[in-house]
């Protein structure tokens, strides 16, 4: 894959890359158009990393469907797929990892000791191995976005990060590989996650910016859904700290719940 994209910028190719643990859907192949519109050439990495998955995570039953992903990724115009396995990956002497040491501590950080030490570490490898000029990540993944700009700039990654909206079903549900885990009275549930951020939204626009007051009723709205909240939280969207008022443009609130037993995350900024 290095070679191959070595010998793509050679030829004055600009790399656009979508890093993915498969089981694509809409979400994924709409960074995909972001990354199409802003490079020549178009990589998407399929990679469900271990080091990002606690013991009692997921890792073993994550959805997988290598064909459907590689006949989507072709209708996508996607030029390269990339699909190492775990031990071209991780070889049986790896022993070096990279970290952010603040902005990886709050939300998701905390519910999931030593995730995004997984996340950076497999995410620079990748970035290596690719040599991306441009790399798409999802809102989605708000923090996860926020970690990554960090670690690019503190690292000097030569590469243009974007972020891109979150893509919804219908009825607002952020679309996740992990949405096929749920159950239909699960599914119904879900949901009341986007329904209450949505109703956050629209209580600031109408003028109320209580931060206490939203966030009370956001997680009693989560409650009442028969949704087990991980955390519900509200941060300033560029270093994720804790926020006491509404900064207008600059207030991400990000949720994280359990439909079941399936984790979802969701966030808006307002
Ligand atoms: P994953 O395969 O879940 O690791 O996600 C790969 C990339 O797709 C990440 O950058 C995610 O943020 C992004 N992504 C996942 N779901 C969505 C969504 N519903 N809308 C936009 N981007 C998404």
């Amino acid at each position: 894959m290095q070679k191959t994209s070595f010998a793509l910028k050679k030829k004055g190719k600009k790399l656009g890359v979508v890093l993915t643990m498969g089981y694509l859907h809409a979400g994924h192949l709409s960074l995909v158009q972001i990354a199409k519109k802003n490079s020549h050439v178009v990589i998407l990495t399929l990679f469900v990393n271990p080091t990002q998955f606690a013991a009692h995570e997921d890792l073993n039953r994550y959805p997988q469907d290598m064909k459907g992903d590689l006949k989507k990724c072709r209708e996508a115009g996607v030029d390269y797929v990339f699909l190492p396995t775990i031990s071209e990956m991780y070889s049986k002497h790896f022993e070096t990892f990279v970290t952010t040491t603040k902005i990886s501590l709050p939300l998701c950080g905390a519910s999931r000791p030593g995730h995004f030490r997984g996340v950076t570490t497999i995410v620079s490898k990748l970035f290596l191995i690719t040599q991306p000029d441009v790399a798409v990540f999802g809102k989605k993944d708000f923090q996860q976005l926020a970690v990554i700009r960090r670690m690019a700039d503190d690292l000097n990654f030569p590469i243009r990060i974007i972020g891109a909206p979150i893509v919804r079903e219908k009825d607002g549900l952020a679309l996740s590989s992990r949405n096929v885990y749920l159950t239909s009275e699960e599914r119904k549930n879900a949901v009341g996650i986007s329904t209450a951020l949505f109703w956050v939204r629209n209580q600031i626009k109408s003028g109320e910016t209580r931060l206490t007051i939203l966030m009370s009723h956001l997680k009693n709205k989560l409650f009442s859904c028969g949704l087990r909240l991980d955390y519900a939280e509200c941060v300033h969207s560029e270093n994720l700290t804790p926020l006491t008022h509404y900064q207008k443009g600059k207030t991400l609130f990000a949720v994280a719940c359990f439909a079941g037993k399936t984790r979802l995350i969701d966030n808006v900024v307002v």
